[in-house]
């Protein structure tokens, strides 16, 4: 009776995210009430095995009480302190101070944001100031990878190479240019390494060419496709790309929103190619969804030639109420020191084998085509006729069929509308549960088959 009522008020006010509105009004909500280690129960009491950790965030699992300590301690003795106008909190502090120590060469400044949107849409703003700031104006244009996602802000979702987030809205396009993302599965140059490679740089380098390096400013990657259905370059392709930036005179920005804190193995995954960006985007497993934060890490080469350009009196106009909010600073280092000292990004490194076995086991099913993965992050992309690589037509609603199914199954994980499976299990998965996930993962394609 309170669920009906429950779904009922949701139906009538909620506007959810990425949902098409009247379908999600008739389906009704899943309400999710609780959760624990790889599970959440829903309000009817279903128990389902989490394998896409939320929204590829909470990677540390549900109920870490640490986390709950740190944030209530936190809340007692400073709930709020604004960042702006030189004031700031000891959490804010220390938190930048760590992900400096721990992020890639190089990166010694951080701006915090609330999520990964910001977080986009702040690195494109120093950027642009950067260049204004060292008298070369005229380098605005960025560049990205069609399928890239880069958030849902404005000008993130200009970035974002992904035609349905841009569907519906006319955002400000001008100076955001795409070339193709590597998809070795579909490509014409096959799954050779060295050839996707090759293609990838000479795409980039024309590009460029065609928009003059003098006004390109940036070129924004994931390390791994997340929201394009778990896209893995080859292994050589992030420092190939990293390496072509240079060459051109341009910025390279990792957006390891989804890939940082442990989710592809390395804590981040710039650091399995050795690879420095220039800036770098974090959000997601920061806080491992226990509070919202993001951030922007940048060179100090970047920060410097900011910080002393000719306008540098002037206070920089970008700057949100909850930057560097001391609760979520304070979540943020709990988290950190759960993947580090409490040995989650270890198990993580882990089980990330143990999923790769066991995908590797689902590749003679019917309705497999290919997998990919990096870590804990995989993306198990359906068929309908493996030998002609054909997707399911529009007409079946292929994700709607296997979020159904993995309902029944007590699995939830991610179906992309093309009918790739996204997964992204929390870190902190045990041996056994990563078992389950897979036995029910395997049950699943079998009911839908
Ligand atoms: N960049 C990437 C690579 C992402 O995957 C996302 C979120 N899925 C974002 C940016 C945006 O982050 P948020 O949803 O926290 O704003």
């Amino acid at each position: 009776m309170y669920l009906n009522s429950l779904i009922e008020s949701d139906r009538r006010h909620l506007i959810h995210p990425v949902s098409a509105y009247r379908a999600h009004e008739a389906r009704g909500a899943t309400v999710l009430a609780s959760a624990q280690g790889m599970y959440v129960t829903d309000q009817s009491g279903h128990e389902l095995l989490d394998a896409f950790a939320g929204l590829w965030c909470v990677n540390v699992g549900y109920g870490q009480e640490s986390i709950v300590s740190a944030a209530a301690e936190q809340m007692r003795r400073l709930p709020y302190a604004t960042g702006y106008f030189s004031f700031a909190s000891e959490p804010t502090i220390r938190l930048a101070e760590r992900l400096a120590d721990l992020s890639p060469e190089g990166l010694t400044r951080v701006y915090f944001t609330l999520g990964g949107s910001d977080a986009v849409d702040s690195a494109i703003r120093f950027i642009v100031h950067y260049f204004n700031a060292t008298g070369r104006p005229a380098k605005k244009q960025m560049i990205a990878l069609d399928k890239g996602y880069h958030g849902s802000s404005s000008t993130g979702a200009g970035l974002t190479g992904l035609p349905a987030f841009h569907r519906q809205f006319d955002l400000p396009r001008a100076w955001q240019h795409h070339i193709p993302a590597p998809y070795a599965y579909r490509s014409e140059v096959g799954a050779d390494d060295a050839a996707l490679i090759a293609q990838s740089v000479a795409q980039l380098r024309a590009k460029v060419e065609e928009l003059g390096a003098e006004n390109v400013a940036a070129f924004f990657a994931e390390p791994v496709q997340g929201s394009a259905g778990v896209l893995v370059p080859p292994r050589g392709w992030l420092k190939a790309m990293r390496d072509t930036c240079r060459e051109l005179d341009i910025l390279f920005v990792a957006d390891e929103v989804i890939t940082g804190f442990g989710r592809t193995g390395p804590l981040f995954a710039c650091e399995s190619e050795g690879v420095s960006p220039d800036l770098m985007t974090m959000a997601k497993g920061l806080t491992a969804g226990y509070a919202p934060m993001g951030a922007v890490l940048m060179s100090e080469a970047i920060y410097a030639g900011i910080a002393d350009g000719p306008d540098n009196h002037l206070p920089i106009g970008h700057g949100f109420t909850y930057s560097g909010h001391p609760v979520s600073a304070a979540v943020g280092l709990e988290v950190l020191s759960l993947y580090l000292e409490g040995g989650i990004l270890a198990n993580g490194q882990e089980r990330g084998g143990q999923l790769q076995a066991g995908l590797a086991g689902l590749l003679d099913h019917p309705l497999v085509g290919n997998v990919r993965s990096a870590g804990m992050l995989a993306g198990i992309e359906l068929v309908c006729d493996k030998a002609a690589k054909t997707r399911f037509a529009g007409e079946i609603d292929i994700s709607g069929k296997l979020s159904a199914a993995a309902y029944a199954r007590g699995l939830i994980f991610r179906a992309f509308a093309d009918g790739t499976i996204g997964l992204a299990p929390a870190l902190s998965c045990s041996e056994a549960d990563m078992g389950h996930l897979l036995e029910r993962l395997r049950a699943t394609l079998d009911d839908v088959l």
